[in-house]
């Protein structure tokens, strides 16, 4: 997509780029209460889980995010730092800092290669089969934003840059690129329309892994292939922003993280307005202004 500096049109980029980072902390702060619940589970205590109200396994005050937005947000002040550029050894030393002011929340794989980043200040992981997690999925979108106007390629290498800090490894590599092009062609006003055909499309044909049909998926783990699949199948079958939530976290499994991944999309797509003003205001103040202000800088200097 090519991006001018027309004030229209950055206005709106800007309002879709808004409306995709708070979605990403809303479907984060939604999902964590049901994480690692079972559908039957969530559905005996809640009934359907439908409002931000904090609590489960991590036992998180009401309206807070886990590592899912807060990797975001230190991963995009990397980002900014770098002039808009994603560097590979700015990205491992902004997760590593991240690392050491003990999030509530640390995948394994994330923990293991940032570890060894430590030791050899190598800010690329190893290539592995096994690291096939969903986190450097789930922390995309800064790279999407930052990178919003540049060719496809372009887009793709810069997600693999942060990717690799801690997971070398094709799926992964697949659904985060999709993610960050996806993200763009919602923000660029493509609709779910626009970013099934192509971006979803595309994706399942050139990686059956990721073929999102028929079976419903439910309890998706961390593993990115199911996260994503469930995230697909919440997103085509919803039409609204609050639907595809709560349809995604009361799968319940990895629901923080299938709930930021589908906030992200959800939110590029269905635009600022679409926000439900309810979960808005259970989010944490702090956090709503960091994510909507990040938001801005990142696209203010795609646009620069
Ligand atoms: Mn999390
Ligand atoms: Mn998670």
């Amino acid at each position: 997509m090519r991006i001018s500096s027309s004030s229209i049109q950055a206005a709106e980029l800007i309002s879709r780029a808004e409306a995709a980072y708070l979605g990403l902390a809303l479907g984060d702060a939604l999902g964590a209460t049901v994480e690692f619940m079972t559908p039957r589970e969530i559905r005996s205590q809640y009934g359907v889980h439908r409002e931000i109200r904090g609590g489960g396994w991590l036992r998180l005050k009401p309206g807070t995010v886990t590592d899912d937005t807060t990797m975001s947000l230190a991963l995009g002040e990397a980002i900014l730092a770098s002039d808009g550029r994603v560097e590979p050894l700015a990205c491992a030393q902004a997760f590593d800092q991240w690392m050491r002011r003990k999030p509530v929340d640390i995948g394994n794989t994330v923990r293991r290669n940032l570890v060894a980043f430590r030791r050899s200040g190598e800010p690329e992981a190893p290539p592995s089969e096994y690291d096939a997690g969903n986190g450097a999925a789930m922390r995309v979108l800064p790279v999407a934003l930052a990178t919003l106007g540049q060719g496809e390629d372009a887009v793709r290498a810069a997600v693999r840059a942060q990717s690799h800090v801690t997971h070398n490894n094709a799926d992964s590599d697949a659904a985060a690129e999709f993610l960050a092009l996806a993200v763009q062609e919602g923000i660029g006003g493509g609709g779910l329309r626009g970013v099934y055909r192509r971006c979803v499309r595309p994706l399942v044909e050139g990686h059956t892994i990721f073929a999102y049909r028929p079976r419903r998926r439910e309890n998706p783990s961390g593993w990115v292939v199911e996260t994503l699949q469930a995230v697909l199948q919440a997103l085509l079958d919803t039409g609204s922003f609050e639907e595809c939530l709560i349809d995604v976290v009361n799968r319940g499994g990895d629901a923080d993280t299938t709930g930021a991944i589908a906030g992200m999309l959800a939110g590029s797509i269905y635009g600022r307005d679409a926000l439900p003003p309810r979960w808005l205001k259970a989010l944490d103040p702090a956090m709503r202004e960091a994510c909507a202000e990040q938001a801005r800088r990142l696209i203010q200097a795609a646009i620069d």
